[in-house]
């Protein structure tokens, strides 16, 4: 089964979409936002935006991400407001490494609270370390438009150029194996207390993410697709 159709049933819906670094929640974070047209909000992407555009707080976190540790969580919880206070908040979201600690969980609710909202889901995407590791030391990205490529699974059509915006792609800083290796260990200590509290929540939906994109889309979106408003 492929993922499509019946666009804009989720809309609205306020969704955390958990994992490890490389099982997949940028690829699948896009898709389903493209096919419910709500908006996909990345720390990790407005971040090395900042880092790109060496704004103020670029400067301060470039040195951070480059180790792959975590930038402070007051810190990612205000660009988080400030990114969703500037978007419909009629829209809903799909957020994408955030909270990625115990307590930007309670960031994250109080920001819900003040703008009258709330949480619709947790998903989490599971995979096991092995495949992390296959599938982060083959990742490309395009340093100008944020597109994401695979050597292996994903392949660009012109090799080393995005198909998006013709610029070069390049390797994450932080996708060279020793990084990863530290970013898995940071997601292990720091992000397994998130899960366990969307479990006992009784938000949490487990989808795995073994598989081709699209089949794991399939999976994702069908979630979604039981979040209530
Ligand atoms: P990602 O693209 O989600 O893997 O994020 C890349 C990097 O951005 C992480 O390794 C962290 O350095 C930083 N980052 C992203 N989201 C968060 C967050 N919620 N809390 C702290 N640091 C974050």
């Amino acid at each position: 089964m492929k993922a499509g159709g019946k666009p804009g049933r989720a809309a609205g819906v306020r969704i955390v979409l958990l994992g490890p670094p490389g099982s997949g929640k940028g690829t699948q974070a896009e898709l389903a936002s493209r096919r419910f047209g709500f908006p996909w909000i990345s720390t990790g992407e407005l971040l090395r935006r900042a880092v790109r555009e060496e704004s103020p707080l670029g400067r301060r976190v470039a040195a951070i991400l480059e180790a792959g540790e975590l930038v402070p969580d007051g810190l990612v919880a205000e660009v988080v407001e400030g990114d969703v206070r500037r978007r419909d908040p009629e829209a809903g979201f799909l957020l994408d490494g955030f909270p990625r600690t115990r307590p930007q969980v309670d960031l994250l609710d109080r920001i819900l609270e003040r703008l009258g909202r709330s949480l619709g889901a947790a998903l989490l995407l599971e995979v096991g370390e092995a495949e992390l590791l296959r599938r982060l030391s083959g990742r490309r990205v395009c340093g100008s438009c944020g597109a994401i490529f695979h050597l292996v699974f994903h392949p660009p059509r012109a090799e080393g150029r995005c198909d998006g915006c013709g610029r070069e792609l390049t390797q994450r800083e932080d996708d060279r194996e020793a990084v990863v290796r530290r970013r898995l260990q940071v997601y292990e200590t720091e992000t397994a207390p998130v899960v366990d509290c969307y479990r006992d929540r009784g938000v949490l939906r487990r989808v795995s993410a073994h598989g081709e994109p699209e089949e794991v889309a399939v999976r994702v979106q069908e979630e979604i697709l039981r979040v209530q408003p």
